[in-house]
């Protein structure tokens, strides 16, 4: 996490497609294959990394840093990390990030995607992205239907947590009032 905030995650091994999901949210999370314990330890740290990890051993070392994950299917996954998680629902910009690559997705012109774009698409859409590491270009539909039914599943269990939450501590006021 940064002074604004903002979530950042490494994955361990055995959790690529929760890896994915988060990136599907926006959420910077890096993926390690074939790294061990020593070496995402020190990627958590020296990159201010939350790890997730379904290592309960891990966990428990490194305490606030690392968030323990259970469940077998992706989903019995991300639920057991979304009360931790509903807190930074508000920063959450779903289709921001490259699935593949992690990195953020910049906005494009229609005349900059280089023949990346069946000229159909082009005539007919008009908001544009793209992956500054692999340069792919991202377009309003590239994403499958199932993917958009898994964001806003997500979103809606983030945002149930959430408001649970806020109620509890008694911080449901406006924007500007909650804890920062
Ligand atoms: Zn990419």
């Amino acid at each position: 996490m940064d002074d604004s905030g903002t979530l950042y995650f490494v994955a361990d091994e055995m959790l690529g497609t929760l890896a994915k999901k988060l990136r599907l949210l926006g959420i910077n999370t890096v993926y390690v294959k074939d790294a061990d314990d020593s070496e995402i330890r020190y990627l958590a740290r020296s990159q201010n990394r939350i790890l997730l990890t379904r290592d309960e051993n891990l966990a428990r070392i490194l305490g606030d840093h690392a968030w323990l994950v259970t469940g077998r299917g992706v989903r019995e996954q991300f639920l057991s990390i979304a009360e931790r998680l509903a807190p930074f629902s508000e920063k959450i910009i779903s289709f921001s990030r490259c699935l593949d690559c992690n990195e953020p997705l910049t906005t494009i012109q229609a005349s900059e995607t280089g023949g990346k774009v069946p000229p159909y698409i082009l005539s007919s859409k008009t908001h544009f992205s793209r992956c500054s590491s692999c340069g792919k270009v991202f377009w309003e539909g590239t994403h499958s239907k199932r993917m958009g039914q898994e964001v806003k599943w997500m979103r809606e269990q983030l945002m149930d947590r959430w408001r649970a939450g806020a109620g509890e501590h008694g911080r449901m006021g406006a924007r500007g009032e909650r804890d920062s």
